[in-house]
């Protein structure tokens, strides 16, 4: 299929076409079409599947008959819920909207300041994209006129309701005209987001693009179980010496955590950057930019990063803490194997976190492959649960090159510390403990079945 057959205006296919859009995504293809008809829509699709213009194409398609007309207002709201995807998405509009006459776009995100967005409202403004609680205030403010919205598109709504912006939500939409077309897209579909919809949009058609069982087909994902932060330190040294990582977005619990991974990957000599929610918005700004320009290879995040960043040139996504909500694991993969490449996602879980992991596995609806590492296997959970060893449907073998060992000496130490000293020592070829003696002997230890887990020894 093709973008012309689609019913779009020509200025629009011309932009298409520069922005290197050989044909429409199966979202784009289901959306716009019917987007075009003047019909609400709820969409279900994942980050990464060409979503935004799903949504911008058929708006800057009506605001195009608008501006012919000389009918000049912010006629499209997208309301979102994070800073990055804010500016992504208004980058794009521009891009998209490049030959629509002299398109107006306003950013207005939160964390930057106020002056330059109150220059911008005070100027003709065509599509105002926002994170709710910043546009909130500049219509409190008088500045924003939301009194000549016609397209409503609402971005990432479960994430918005997450983080809890349902008031800030409603009171924006109460005051933009009921007469209007609203988008309603979210990658997860529950009872709360269906209420959400159910006030929001008005006989909408309901697109589910791809079913959760087959999201992330061109995602290779594999898990590491560790013994404790110390082990998963090890293993992501191990993983992070792979030179098929062409950039990689590291994902911490903590904000701490992000920074002091980034410092110690950075005194390890990777081109390193850090984003997470106590950078100021220049500084998260100047970071996506880095890691755009490829200037950072190792970018170490909380998940201000999970969603949103659309970077094709991350090759790796890695879960260093696991993701406190199921769903957010879908989000941070989804930076990795963007714009039709393939990508990788490997999570590191200490085995306190199987439950988590299962969690995450019903939300994707398969399992993750488990992966061990020659000489940094965890310690095997004895006799305390049956099946916790026998081999799980999906797991195989990854490539991975054998590495110094992980002792259980490193185990007692602290992170930082813990990855140091078992540099150190394994430089110093200095094994120490059982779990050595077995591994350059080439043996298991007693309980332990290494012919049924995948290992990296091939
Ligand atoms: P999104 O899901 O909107 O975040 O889009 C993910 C990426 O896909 C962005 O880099 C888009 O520029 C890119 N993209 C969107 N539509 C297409 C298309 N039809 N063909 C190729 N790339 C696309």
């Amino acid at each position: 299929m093709s973008f012309d057959t689609l019913g779009l205006a020509p200025e629009l296919l011309r932009a298409t076409k520069e922005a290197g859009y050989a044909q429409p995504t199966p979202v784009q293809a289901k959306s716009i079409p019917l987007a075009l008809t003047g019909k609400d829509l709820l969409v279900q699709a994942r980050t990464g599947s060409g979503k935004t213009a799903a949504f911008l194409l058929p708006a800057l398609q009506q605001l195009s008959f608008n501006l012919r007309r000389r009918d000049h207002g912010a006629h499209i709201l997208i309301l979102t819920p994070t800073r990055e995807l804010a500016q992504q998405i208004g980058t794009m509009a521009t891009q998209l909207g490049s030959h629509l006459n002299g398109l107006k776009v306003a950013t207005l995100v939160g964390g930057m300041p106020y002056r330059p967005q109150q220059r911008m409202l005070s100027r003709r403004v065509d599509i105002i994209v926002a994170t709710p609680g910043r546009l909130l205030d500049h219509v409190r403010s008088g500045l924003a006129d939301l009194s000549r919205v016609k397209t409503l598109v609402l971005d990432e709504a479960d994430r918005m309701l997450d983080m809890g912006f349902i008031d800030d939500i409603e009171t924006v939409v109460s005051k933009i005209p009921k007469e209007r077309q609203t988008f309603f897209f979210s990658a997860t579909l529950d009872r709360r987001i269906a209420r959400l919809a159910g006030d929001m949009l008005q006989d909408p058609a309901h697109l589910n693009i791809e079913p959760p069982k087959q999201q992330h087909a061109q995602i290779k994902q594999r898990i590491h179980y560790a013994d404790n932060p110390g082990h998963k330190r090890q293993l992501l040294a191990h993983v992070l010496s792979d030179d098929q990582i062409n950039q990689a977005i590291i994902f911490t619990s903590t904000k701490r955590g992000a920074a002091d991974l980034a410092q110690e990957l950075a005194d390890e000599g990777y081109r390193t950057g850090a984003l997470h929610g106590d950078m100021n918005q220049q500084q998260r700004t100047r970071t996506v930019r880095a890691l755009q320009e490829g200037r950072i290879r190792m970018l170490v995040a909380t998940d201000v990063a999970a969603r949103g960043l659309d970077v094709s040139t991350i090759s790796h996504a890695i879960n260093f803490d696991l993701p406190k909500q199921p769903e957010d694991y879908i989000h941070r993969i989804g930076r990795t194997g963007r714009a039709g490449r393939k990508g990788t996602a490997i999570t590191f879980a200490e085995q306190r976190e199987r439950h988590q992991v299962r969690r995450i596995e019903q939300t994707l609806g398969h399992t993750i492959a488990i992966t061990e590492i020659e000489g940094l296997e965890p310690t095997p959970v004895r006799e305390r649960t049956k099946p916790r060893r026998s081999p799980r449907p999906g797991a195989g073998a990854t490539a991975g090159k054998p590495r110094k060992p992980y002792t259980d000496a490193h185990a007692k130490r602290p992170a930082r510390k813990s990855h140091k000293s078992a540099t150190a020592g394994s430089r110093a070829g200095a094994p120490s403990g059982a779990r050595r003696s077995a591994a350059s002997a080439g043996k298991s230890r007693p309980g332990q079945r290494t012919h049924q887990r995948s290992s990296a020894r091939a």
